[in-house]
């Protein structure tokens, strides 16, 4: 009798971690994305570009001077062409 008991507590056991492997995959993938979130936290606060209006970190933005920022030099350049 404690044979069987073995038995289907070995068996609960093998039916709960192939669920758990099974529900990973979906899990991976939150994961994977965290560390994209985490590269956008790092990056520090976002600027928009003051010509076209897309959100850069303000690290890679191109900075305009008076406070403005660019996402390139282009959108710079264009700017002051105005
Ligand atoms: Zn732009």
């Amino acid at each position: 009798m404690k044979l069987l008991v073995d038995l289907l507590v070995a068996w609960a056991l093998w039916f709960l971690v192939r669920r758990l492997f099974r529900s990973q995959p979906p899990l991976r993938s939150t994961f994977r994305s965290t560390p994209v979130r985490r590269r956008v936290r790092a990056a520090g606060d976002m600027v928009a570009c003051t010509h076209c209006g897309l959100y850069v970190p303000r690290a890679e933005s191109v900075s305009g001077g008076q406070g403005t920022a660019f996402c390139c030099l282009e959108h710079k350049e264009a700017a002051a062409r105005h």
